[in-house]
């Protein structure tokens, strides 16, 4: 059985723990490899070892910290296909959605190689007589990141590409339900010739994730997860003293106003909601047809295409949609699914009792659609985390955007209309970190920044893009008097322009 390693100051090695959890491939439901739950020690050994090699990082010069970037992306781009079926096997997601977020990820390095001009600060001349004062963004030392199942390769690459390229160290510690993934971009990075010690990978759960928040060495820690942990992440931490941001769960809507094209909506709802088995914090979850006829014909479109979808493991090149990522999860979402029942939505598709020919232990479960779901319901209130998309039917669009509203949830949303001041309007009020506008999944590319409101982000900075670089830098602004020799007596009133 393969032992997952920890990748620490250059060098794998099995850790001591005697705590170990089973790492499975959900399209099998077949035990695939164990991941030892790192010990505190080893990871006090990593923090001590990065702390060192972080201050001769973040002393290299920004253009030299870009080149090993640039063959870090250039490795990434040669073994997109490997790092692709790394993440298929434990993760379940089919081959080219996998290759989808492997380029997602090169993205984030791909903005991280800009690195010498993302750092230039600001300079004034003349601010005072002979003084001049320049702005400079310096590194932390030593960061931390914690990392959800559902892009094992692609959430690591929103932190550490950024955070390494302005001169930090990094600990990662991945989800231990996909670990090998981010081990693979590990070796990768240190082919690319990226000092020992500047990128660490510890295993762990809730023990190590305790011990990165308390661990006086970590400055700031970047959180991906479900809300409830992403809460709890926030506030010990910056308990602790540290720059936290801790990224959280979603239920996204999508407003399809009567104006809209439908077939083109049906279509964006099927990939929105049930690509990766509805498995992205992106989902769309809940889709808000505007008055009735608009509901009645998206329902009739969404209704054959849900069935007709193609379910299988990521090796078979024409699915578009694979199992769900353990047993555990599977059997929750099938939770959902009867609580709905039970709680009156009408069962349109019902996915309950998919199985798959020479994959019955896989862990599958086939799309789902409910109709007139009301927000009082659980499958309505909880994000499912599968692939099952409500139907919630309002009068007017200020019934809709009164529903998203209500949510406790505000990471992504979309308007599907051709209306203009529609759209507009939807833009500029709605209350949502992320807005796509006939666009389903509105991930925000690299050189933006990623991030919700309300209870799907907790923390002042976004991911990735310009504000990654903020989160992991801190601005220095110097003062400089030149020639030291000027002499104008003691000045004991605050110095103001004159
Ligand atoms: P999770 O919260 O269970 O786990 C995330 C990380 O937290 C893992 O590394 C895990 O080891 C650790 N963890 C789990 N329980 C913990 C505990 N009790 N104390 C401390 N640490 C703990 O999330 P998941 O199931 O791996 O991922 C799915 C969730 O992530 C969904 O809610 C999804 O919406 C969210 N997500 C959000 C975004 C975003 O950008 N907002 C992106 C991806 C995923």
């Amino acid at each position: 059985m393969q032992i997952i390693e920890n990748a620490v100051a250059g060098k794998r090695y099995v850790s001591s723990s005697t705590r170990r959890v089973p790492v499975f491939n959900p399209a099998t439901g077949e035990q695939s490899a164990e991941l030892p739950l790192s010990t505190l020690d080893e990871l006090n050994a990593a923090v001590e070892n990065a702390k060192k090699a972080q201050i001769a990082w973040g002393n290299t010069t920004p253009m030299k910290r870009a080149r090993v970037m640039f063959k870090f992306k250039a490795l990434l781009d040669q073994y997109a296909d490997d790092l692709a079926r790394e993440i298929s096997k434990e993760h379940g997601k089919v081959h080219d959605d996998a290759l989808g977020e492997v380029a997602r990820g090169i993205d984030c390095v791909d903005f991280a190689c800009g690195i010498p001009h993302l750092l230039k600060g600001e300079f004034s001349r003349n601010v005072g007589p002979s003084i001049d004062s320049y702005s400079d963004r310096q590194p932390l030392g030593v960061v931390a990141g914690i990392t959800p199942f559902n892009f094992p390769a692609m959430v690591p690459m929103w932190m550490y590409p950024a955070a390494i390229a302005c001169g930090n160290a990094f600990i990662l510690k991945p989800s231990e339900r996909d670990p090998s993934a981010p081990m693979l971009a590990w070796n990768l990075f240190m082919e690319a010739g990226l000092p020992e010690g500047i990128l660490n990978v510890v295993h762990g759960d809730k023990e190590m994730v305790d011990g990165i928040l308390d661990h006086p060495d970590i400055k700031a820690v970047s959180f991906v997860g479900s809300t409830p942990i992403a809460e709890y992440v926030y506030q010990r931490g910056t308990k602790a003293g540290k720059r936290v941001q801790a990224l959280g769960g979603a239920k996204n809507h999508m407003i399809i106003m009567p104006d809209a094209d439908l077939d083109q909506a049906a279509d964006a709802l099927m990939g929105a909601g049930y690509g990766s088995a509805g498995e992205r914090c992106m989902a769309i979850s809940v889709a808000v047809p505007v008055g009735k006829d608009t509901a009645d014909a998206l329902v009739a479109k969404l209704k054959p295409r849900v069935e007709s979808l193609k379910i299988g493991p990521a090796t078979d090149k024409d699915a578009e949609m694979g199992p769900v990522v353990t047993k555990m999860h599977r059997d929750k979402i099938v939770g959902y699914i009867d609580s709905g029942v039970e709680q009156g939505a009408k069962l349109v598709v019902d996915g309950r009792g998919f199985k798959l020919q020479g994959y019955e232990n896989g862990y599958y479960v086939g799309g789902t659609l409910f109709d007139n779901v009301e927000p009082e319901m659980k499958i309505y209130k909880e994000e499912i985390f599968g692939p099952v998309l409500s139907v919630v039917r309002r009068d007017s669009f200020q019934d809709a955007v009164d529903l998203i509203h209500g949510h406790e949830y505000a990471n992504g949303t979309a308007i599907f209309t051709r209306d203009g001041d529609a759209a507009r309007e939807f833009a500029d009020k709605i209350e949502v970190g992320m807005v796509g506008i006939n666009v389903p999944i509105p991930v925000p590319v690299a050189y933006h920044s990623f991030g919700g409101w309300k209870r799907s982000l907790f923390g002042d900075h976004s991911i990735y893009g310009p504000e990654g670089i903020h989160f992991y830098t801190r601005l220095k602004t110097v003062t400089t008097r030149w020639p030291a020799g000027i002499k104008g007596g003691a000045e004991f009133s605050f110095p103001s322009v004159k």
